[in-house]
């Protein structure tokens, strides 16, 4: 399968990505991920990417579509993906399209003041980006547990420190949020006359979430 998951920064799209990639045996690929490990290379296009990213702005097309392209060509993505974070942008999903065929984008649905609080809870591993979040949300019917490591500040999958990102800031998701609104969600017009798209509201923590995505797929 060859997935797309789409929602504001914050939506769980990540979370989701790396649960739901090993149980379809088919990679997560995500855009911001690549970034912050070239950042935290201090390689020149980490550099580049990062006086974008701490203030919630786009990078540049031309330099992640080629980034991009060089991932998604190797092996490990020929018989199907999940992107996270990519495409983000009209012209991004055109360049996506001279590579390959979309499947299905699910497009997560969340309310922008749950998103504000998760993203301001959101922990991530400065190694693997395994992800991990502090707050404990309530809303009617809806709940949100923490995801806590099982030691505090380290990661269960590779032992390494737990942080917050640098952009997880209440400015900064706020500009990321206006970002994804202006950029991003006209993306969603363009798929849904594909009809491509299958939306899904987030009504709970990724345990509930995880089955209820792996059934839409399936459909
Ligand atoms: P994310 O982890 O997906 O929230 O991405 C974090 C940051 O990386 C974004 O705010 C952008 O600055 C940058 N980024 C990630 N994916 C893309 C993309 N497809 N196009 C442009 N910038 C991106």
């Amino acid at each position: 399968m060859k997935l797309v998951f789409f929602g504001p920064p914050g939506s769980g799209k990540g979370t989701y990505a790396s649960r739901v990639g090993p149980k379809l045996d088919i990679p997560q690929i995500s855009t911001g991920d690549m970034f912050r490990a070239e950042v935290a290379a201090g390689s020149e296009l980490g550099k580049l990417a990062e006086s974008y990213m701490k203030d919630g702005k786009l990078v540049p097309d031309e330099v992640t579509i080629k980034m991009f392209k060089e991932r998604i060509n190797r092996e490990d993505a020929k018989n199907g993906f999940i992107l996270d974070g990519f495409p983000r942008t009209i012209e991004q999903a055109k360049q996506l399209e001279t590579i390959t065929e979309i499947d299905l984008v699910i497009n997560f649905k969340i309310d922008e003041e749950i998103i504000v609080e998760k993203a301001l809870g959101r922990r991530v591993c400065k190694n693997c980006g395994q992800i991990y979040n502090v707050a404990d949300i309530k809303r009617g019917d809806l709940h949100m547990p923490p995801l806590l490591p099982k030691e505090e500040g380290k990661c269960d999958k590779c032992g390494s420190e737990v942080v917050q990102r640098q952009d997880d800031n209440e400015a900064t998701i706020k500009d990321r949020q206006n970002i994804y609104w202006q950029q991003s969600e006209p993306l969603l017009k363009y798929y849904r006359e594909k009809n491509l798209v299958k939306d899904l509201d987030v009504v709970g923590p990724p345990d509930i979430m995880v089955p209820i995505i792996i059934e839409t797929i399936k459909k």
